[in-house]
C-alpha cells in the first residue's frame, strides 16, 4: 500500500485507464494506474537509501522524473529536490551541498554532468534499475505523517542573490493546488501544455500538480521550441493531443509572438482561426507582462482567450490571481488574493497596514480608499496555508521575512512593492531592493517604466534601473535591446518618446543600447548584477 497522502489519494480515484501524461514528441502515453504502480515500485528503491534525507532528481520533463518525484516525496520524512537540468556544474554543486542530498536520482542523458558531482552521494540512474514487480496498488486508510514531513525543496529563482531553498511540505502543495484549482476551475476533461522548467514552482504547480489532482492530462514539450508549441496550440496535427490550458512566463509569449510573425499571412491566419477553438485558459506569470507581450498574443490568438495574469513565488505558491471572467479582469493587474490566501499592503516606512483582503471574498480599507483611477502603494504580505514556513537551514532568513501581527497571524513579507485601486484589484510595481527607484524623494517603479519603453517602435528588451546620483539619490536609468536590424535608438529620440507618455522625473536620465541582457532560467533579470556590468564607472 501506498501512504495516504492528498495527492496519491486523488491519483487513486482518477479512472486507472485514464491518460495523465503525453510525451509529445514521442507521443508515448501514460495513464493513472501505471503512475500509481510506478510511484510504488520506485518508492520501495528509494526507501532502501535510509529516512530523513533530501533525494535530488535531474531529468528531462518527463513520466519517470514525476515518478522519482511523486515517490520520494511519499516516503516519510523524505524531501525531493528538483534540479535544472541547463544549471551550471557550481550551481549544481550549491543546491546538492546547501539541501545536503544524500542521493541523486537521474537519466543517463545527464550522467556524464552530475558524475563528477555525485561527491560520496548515491547516484541512481533510472534506466539502470531494475524494477520490483508490482500487483494493485491500493492507498492506506489513515491519512500519512508524511503529509507534513516530506515534500519538495525548490530553490528560488536567483533573481536578486543566491538561490534560497523553500521547503514545501505536501501539506502545503495540497493546499496551493486546491486553492488553484478552485480559482481556473481546472477539471478532468482538461489537457494542460507543460514547456515549463520542473525545477520552479510555476512548473510543478500550476502546470503539473493542479492538473494530477484534477485527473486532468498534462502533454509534455521538451525541449521548449516555439514552433512546435504554435502548432500544439493551434491543434494542426489531428492526431496530436487537443490543448485546452497553457501557462508559461513572459519571455515564452514573446518567443511564440516573434515565431508567428515569422509565418505567411496564411498560416498566421490558420494558427489564429484555431486557437480559440481548443484553447480556453492561457495564463502568464513569473514575471512583468509588458503591453506588447500582451499585445502579441492578442493577435495570433485573435483576442481569446486573453492572457490571465498572475502573482506568485516559490514560498507562496500563487497568491493573486485575475479572475476567470475575461471582461473583469483589468489589463496590467494581477487581480486580487486566490482562494485561502490572506493579503495585506504594509506602508514601508511607517509598517502600518493599509489594506488587507482575503481570498475573493472580503475587503478591508485601512488607509484611505483611493478614488478613481488612484492607487495605495505598500509591501505586499501574505499568509495563510498556502505559505512556506522556512527556508532550508536559514532561520535567520527565514525570521527576517516574517512579522506576527497582534492576533498572533505570522505574515510573510515578499519584498515586492504593489498598488490596490479602489476596486480591491492589486498592480505589482515590482521588488523593493531592484525595480523601486528612489529619485529626487519620488518612489518610481521601474516596471512601469520599463512597459512604456518597450511601447517604443523597434525595442526589444529592456531594464530600468537606478544609478546612484549625487544629487537625486538614485537617477533613472534604462538598457535596452533593439529589435533585430534595428538602428540603435538614440538618447534624444528615446526621451522625445517618452515625453508624450511620462512625467519628466520619470523619464531616464542615461540610456546604454546593449546586445543582450542577461536573464536567469526563468528569464528573469538581477538588476544589482546588470548595472555593475553596464556601468562599471558608477560602483
Ligand atoms: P530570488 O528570491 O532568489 O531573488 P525570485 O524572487 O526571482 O528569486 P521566484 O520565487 O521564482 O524567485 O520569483 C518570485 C518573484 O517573481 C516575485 O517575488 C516577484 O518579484 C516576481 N513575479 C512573479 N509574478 C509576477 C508578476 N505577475 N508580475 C511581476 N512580478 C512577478
Ligand atoms: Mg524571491
Amino acid at each position: 500500500t501506498l501512504p495516504n497522502l492528498p495527492l496519491l489519494a486523488a491519483l487513486s480515484s482518477h479512472p486507472p485507464s485514464k491518460t495523465a501524461i503525453i510525451h509529445n514528441t514521442s507521443r508515448n502515453s501514460f495513464d493513472f494506474g501505471s503512475l500509481l504502480r510506478d510511484i510504488f515500485r520506485w518508492r520501495a528503491v528509494l526507501s532502501k537509501l535510509g529516512p530523513g534525507m533530501r533525494i535530488a532528481i535531474m531529468g528531462e520533463n518527463s513520466y519517470q522524473f514525476l515518478v522519482c518525484l511523486l515517490a520520494a516525496t511519499s516516503l516519510p520524512e523524505t524531501i525531493a529536490v528538483p534540479l535544472c537540468p541547463s544549471h551550471t556544474a557550481p550551481e549544481i554543486t550549491y543546491q546538492l551541498d546547501d539541501s545536503d542530498c544524500c542521493a541523486i536520482v537521474s537519466t543517463e542523458r545527464f550522467k556524464d554532468k552530475l558524475a563528477p558531482l555525485v561527491n560520496g552521494r548515491e547516484f541512481v540512474i533510472y534506466e539502470d534499475i531494475d524494477l520490483p514487480h508490482s500487483e494493485e496498488v491500493a492507498i492506506a486508510k489513515d491519512p500519512s505523517d508524511a503529509v507534513n514531513t516530506s515534500g519538495i525543496i525548490l530553490y528560488t529563482s536567483g533573481t536578486s542573490g543566491n538561490p534560497k531553498g523553500v521547503v514545501i511540505p505536501n501539506a502545503t502543495l495540497h493546499a496551493q493546488a486546491s486553492s488553484l484549482i478552485k480559482a481556473w476551475q481546472i477539471g478532468p476533461t482538461d489537457t494542460i501544455l507543460h514547456t515549463l522548467p520542473l525545477h520552479h514552482i510555476h512548473g510543478i504547480l500550476n502546470a503539473l500538480l493542479v492538473p494530477l489532482f484534477v485527473g486532468a492530462t498534462v502533454v509534455f514539450q521538451f525541449p521548449f521550441a516555439a514552433g512546435p508549441v504554435l502548432g500544439l496550440l493551434a491543434h494542426e496535427d489531428a492526431s496530436a493531443p487537443k490543448i485546452s490550458v497553457y501557462t508559461a512566463v513572459p519571455t515564452v509569449y514573446a518567443r511564440l509572438s516573434t515565431q508567428y510573425r515569422s509565418f505567411p499571412p496564411d498560416k498566421q491566419a490558420a494558427i489564429t482561426a484555431a486557437i480559440p477553438k481548443s484553447l480556453h485558459l492561457a495564463m502568464c506569470g513569473s514575471a512583468a507582462l509588458p503591453d506588447p507581450l500582451r499585445d502579441g498574443w492578442a493577435q495570433l490568438s485573435g483576442g481569446h482567450p486573453q492572457l490571465l495574469e498572475r502573482y506568485g513565488m516559490t514560498e507562496v505558491g500563487m497568491a493573486l490571481s485575475q479572475p476567470l471572467q475575461e471582461s473583469e479582469r483589468a489589463s496590467g493587474s494581477v487581480g486580487k488574493p486566490l482562494p485561502g490566501v490572506h493579503a495585506r499592503l504594509v506602508d514601508k516606512d511607517t509598517l502600518e497596514v493599509l489594506y488587507e483582503s482575503v481570498g475573493w471574498q472580503s475587503e478591508d480599507w485601512i488607509a484611505k480608499k483611493p478614488d478613481g483611477d488612484e492607487q495605495v502603494l505598500g509591501e505586499i504580505e501574505l499568509s495563510g496555508p498556502t505559505i512556506f514556513k522556512e527556508y532550508w537551514r536559514k532561520p535567520e532568513a527565514t525570521g527576517n521575512s516574517f512579522v506576527t501581527d497582534a492576533g498572533g497571524r505570522k505574515w510573510f513579507r515578499t519584498g515586492d512593492i504593489a498598488g490596490v485601486d479602489s476596486a480591491g484589484r492589486w498592480w505589482i510595481k515590482g521588488r523593493e531592493s531592484m525595480d523601486i527607484i528612489k529619485s529626487g524623494g519620488e518612489k518610481l517603479s521601474a516596471l512601469e517604466i520599463e512597459r512604456e519603453i518597450l511601447s517604443l517602435a523597434g525595442i526589444a528588451e529592456c531594464a530600468v534601473v537606478g544609478l546612484p546620483s549625487p544629487d537625486w539619490g538614485q537617477a533613472v536609468a534604462t538598457v535596452v535591446v533593439m529589435q533585430a536590424g534595428v538602428k540603435p535608438i538614440t538618447y534624444d529620440v528615446l526621451k522625445a518618446d517618452l515625453k508624450q507618455r511620462l512625467t519628466g522625473y520619470k523619464i531616464p536620465k542615461e540610456l546604454k543600447v546593449v546586445e543582450q541582457i542577461p536573464r536567469n532560467q526563468m528569464g528573469k533579470v538581477n538588476k544589482k548584477t546588470l548595472v555593475k556590468q553596464v556601468w562599471p564607472e558608477k560602483f
